[in-house]
C-alpha cells in the first residue's frame, strides 16, 4: 500500500515496541514507513519470536513455525524483497495431507529465522533486553513512558536499567506476557485476559540415514502428534535427515509439566508409529513452547488505548498464523502513527490533558 505524504509523522516522536516477533517487527516497520523511528526491545538474541530455528551440529531445525502462507497484499509487499534476496522461498514438499489448499507455503532460508532477520533489516532492535516494567512518567506534558529492562553490570550480574522517555508504547508479546506488563491499564487488560494460548511440545530428530517415507510432511489427527515434517526437505537446508514433530495441543497440555526425557521417549514412539519406521535417531531433543497457537483470538486486529497511547498486538488478536501476527502489528503501527500525528496538531494545553 503506497502511503500519502499526509501519513508521515514527525520523527521527533519516540515509540518503544516490546518484542521482536513478527508482530513487533511489522509494527516497527509500519511506524518507520510513516517517519517514526521506533526502538524494539527483544529478550532473546534473534528476531522472529516463534518463527525460530534451533541450530545443531547436524544442521538447523525449524522447531516453531513450519511454514507460512501469504494472502494479504501488504504482507506480500513486505516479503517481496526477502523473496528476491532468497531469504524466503516456497517449500515444495510431498505433503501427505492437504493443508492450506491452493496456498503456496513459504519458509525462511536457510532456516525459519531468516524471516525475522529479513523483516528486522533497518529497524533498531536491541537484543538480550527483557522488559520487566512499564511506567507512566507524569513529569512531562503530555505524560510519556519509560520502561525497565534487564541489563548487566561489569561482572555480568543482572541490573535493572530504565529506558525512555517514549511518546507511545506497543507490547507485541503473547497475551499472558502482555498482561504481566499491563497492570496500569485495567481496561486493556480486561479485553485480553480471556485469550487462551495452547502449548506445544516439539521433538527434533536427526538420523544418520534417510528414512524411507513416501511423504515429507503430514498434518495428523492422532492423539499425540499433530504434525511431522522432514526439515531437511525445505529449500537451502544443509543435507542430512532431520525431522520435526509437534505434539497435539491436548497432549501437550496434559504433559505440560512432564520430565522432558519422558516426553522425548513418548513422542519418539509416536513418531515411529506414524512413519512406520524403527530407525534410532542420533539426535533427539524436545522443546516446550508454553505459548504456541491461540485458541480463541480476538477479532479486533489489535488493542489500543488512545488516552494512554499504549497498545498491544500479536497473532492472538486475529488468528494463529504468522500472517495474522504481521497484519496485527502493521495495523497497530498505522494507528499509533495516526495518534501521534493527531497529537502534534493539538495545542499544547489540550495535549497536556
Ligand atoms: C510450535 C509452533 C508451530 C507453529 N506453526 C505455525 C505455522 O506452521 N504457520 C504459521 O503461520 N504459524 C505457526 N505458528 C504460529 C506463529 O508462530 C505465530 O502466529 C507468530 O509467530 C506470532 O508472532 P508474534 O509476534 O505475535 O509473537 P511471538 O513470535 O511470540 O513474539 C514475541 C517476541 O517477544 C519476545 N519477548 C517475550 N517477552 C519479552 C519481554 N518481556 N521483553 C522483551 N521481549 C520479549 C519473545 O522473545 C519474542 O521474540 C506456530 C507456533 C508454534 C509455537
Amino acid at each position: 500500500m503506497a502511503l500519502a505524504a499526509s501519513d508521515r509523522v514527525s520523527s521527533a516522536f519516540s515509540v518503544a515496541v516490546v518484542g521482536a516477533g513478527i508482530s513487533g517487527l511489522a509494527c516497527a516497520r509500519a511506524l518507520a514507513e510513516r517517519g517514526v523511528l521506533p526502538t524494539v526491545f527483544e529478550k532473546s538474541l534473534a528476531a522472529g519470536g516463534r518463527a525460530a530455528a534451533r541450530m545443531t551440529e547436524l544442521g538447523g531445525f525449524d522447531h516453531g513455525v513450519q511454514y507460512f502462507t501469504v494472502r494479504d497484499g501488504d504482507f506480500a509487499a513486505a516479503l517481496a524483497p526477502l523473496l528476491a534476496a532468497g531469504q524466503i522461498a516456497p517449500w515444495m514438499a510431498r505433503f501427505r495431507t492437504q493443508t492450506d489448499e491452493n496456498s503456496e507455503r513459504f519458509v525462511g532460508v536457510p532456516s525459519m529465522q531468516a524471516l525475522g532477520a529479513g523483516l528486522a533489516l533497518g529497524i533498531d532492535v536491541r537484543y538480550d533486553q527483557r522488559v520487566t516494567r512499564l511506567e507512566r512518567v507524569y513529569t512531562s506534558r503530555p505524560p510519556r513512558w519509560s520502561l525497565n529492562r534487564v541489563g548487566y553490570d561489569a561482572e555480568a550480574h543482572d541490573l535493572e536499567v530504565t529506558e525512555g522517555l517514549f511518546d507511545a508504547l506497543v507490547i507485541a508479546l503473547p497475551p499472558e506476557d502482555t498482561l504481566a506488563l499491563l497492570e496500569f491499564a485495567p481496561a486493556l487488560a480486561r479485553r485480553i485476559k480471556n485469550v487462551r494460548m495452547r502449548p506445544c511440545w516439539a521433538l527434533m530428530l536427526g538420523f544418520a540415514e534417510p528414512l524411507n517415507t513416501p511423504f515429507d510432511a503430514a498434518a495428523l489427527a492422532g492423539p499425540r502428534l499433530s504434525w511431522i515434517a522432514r526439515d531437511s526437505s525445505k529449500p537451502g537446508r544443509r543435507p542430512g535427515e532431520r525431522w520435526v514433530a509437534h505434539a497435539s495441543a491436548a497432549w501437550s497440555e496434559e504433559h505440560l509439566k512432564d520430565d522432558p526425557e519422558d516426553v522425548r521417549a513418548k513422542l519418539l514412539k509416536a513418531f515411529h508409529e506414524v512413519t512406520a519406521t524403527r530407525a534410532q535417531p542420533i539426535h533427539a531433543v524436545v522443546h516446550r513452547w508454553r505459548y504456541s497457537l491461540v485458541e480463541n483470538p480476538l477479532a479486533e486486529g489489535f488493542v489500543w488505548d488512545a488516552q494512554q497511547r499504549v497498545g498491544a498486538c500479536g497473532d492472538w488478536c486475529s488468528g494463529a498464523r504468522v500472517e495474522s501476527a504481521f497484519l496485527s502489528g502493521s495495523s497497530l503501527g498505522a494507528e499509533v502513527a495516526s495518534a501521534l500525528s493527531e497529537l502534534s496538531r493539538r495545542p499544547p494545553l489540550a495535549s497536556a490533558l
